[in-house]
């Protein structure tokens, strides 16, 4: 009986997203409790300028140890707090820790700038221009010296939006980047419309660059494109020292990746550097 056969499998949708759904609530409240406790931190990825042949940025990546479930990937609980909202919190707390962690470097004499993540919601925030503005007052951080990443999606959901704020963090004097660029919309006439002066080619198309001679085009290919439009490149998802070598005759101005660097904690980065000179 086909009916009841409807009926039965809508009962067992609806009974297994309320239990999905009340999972992510409580992820998401243990995700409100440990951006207080401290078990969330960040992690800094060295961003290597080839021209200048130093680390002069980092990238911030959230890192949650939960006492409960262990480490739980960004990949796991961004998505939901962006449905959520809670992506708030973590913004937050992102960027107040991105530019204290800027200030205590500047104090040790180490001038890196910091790079951090923003998502669709953010760029919906008309206040969050003023927010940053206060952060880089108290404590005392040059506006230059603060990164802000999106992606190409976040962009296109509400461009006319987003536009307005990115328009204002530009004035500002943040440097923006497009994140994963290559694996969204890629439009052109977006990217001669936005005020950033990065893009960040995704790490899909640079992680076998060495051995797939289709990544070798798109990459040359868009890096020539970035720097016709003036500007920086960065390739991301570096991971051997083949793709790097080859990155560099491209002309791709920063690398991002394993070969170069994990992600740190910032005692670590700041061994890193000391050890390699940078
Ligand atoms: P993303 O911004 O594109 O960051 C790059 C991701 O690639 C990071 O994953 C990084 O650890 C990883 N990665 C770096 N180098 C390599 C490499 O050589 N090979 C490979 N296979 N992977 C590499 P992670 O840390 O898991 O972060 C995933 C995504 O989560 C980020 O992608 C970003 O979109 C998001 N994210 C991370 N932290 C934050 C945050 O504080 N706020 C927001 N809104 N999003 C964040
Ligand atoms: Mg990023
Ligand atoms: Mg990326
Ligand atoms: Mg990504």
């Amino acid at each position: 009986d086909q009916g009841r056969t409807a009926t039965k499998g809508y009962a067992w949708f609806v009974a297994s997203t309320g239990d999905a759904y009340k999972q992510r609530l409580s992820l998401m409240s243990e995700l409100r409790e440990a951006l207080k406790s401290g078990d969330v931190s960040f992690s800094y990825q060295p961003k290597l300028d080839l021209g200048l042949g130093k680390v002069n940025a980092v990238e911030a990546l959230v890192r949650w140890n939960s006492s409960t479930r262990g480490f739980v990937p960004p990949d796991d609980f961004i998505p939901f707090a962006e449905r959520t909202g809670d992506i708030k919190h973590l913004t937050e707390w992102g960027l107040r820790k991105a530019v204290s962690q800027c200030a205590q470097w500047r104090s040790k004499g180490l001038h890196l700038a910091v790079a951090v993540n923003l998502s669709t919601n953010d760029l919906m925030n008309m206040n969050l221009p003023g927010q940053i503005l206060a952060l880089l007052r108290d404590f005392n951080v040059p506006a230059s010296l603060l990164k802000l990443e999106v992606t190409e999606s976040a962009v296109m959901h509400d461009m006319a939006r987003a536009l307005e704020v990115l328009n204002m963090l530009s004035a500002m004097g943040l440097t923006l980047s497009i994140d994963d660029y290559g694996t969204g919309y890629s439009s052109l006439s977006y990217l001669k419309r936005l005020p950033v002066s990065e893009i960040k080619i995704d790490k899909s198309f640079v992680m076998k660059l060495a051995e797939n001679e289709e990544d070798q085009i798109l990459v040359r290919s868009t890096i020539e494109l970035g720097h016709n439009l003036g500007l920086k490149v960065t390739a991301e998802g570096v991971e051997d020292e083949k793709s790097a070598k080859m990155l560099k005759e491209y002309g791709c101005d920063t690398l991002q990746g394993y070969f170069i660097s994990r992600p740190l904690p910032a005692p670590d980065l700041e061994a890193f550097l000391a050890d390699k000179g940078y």
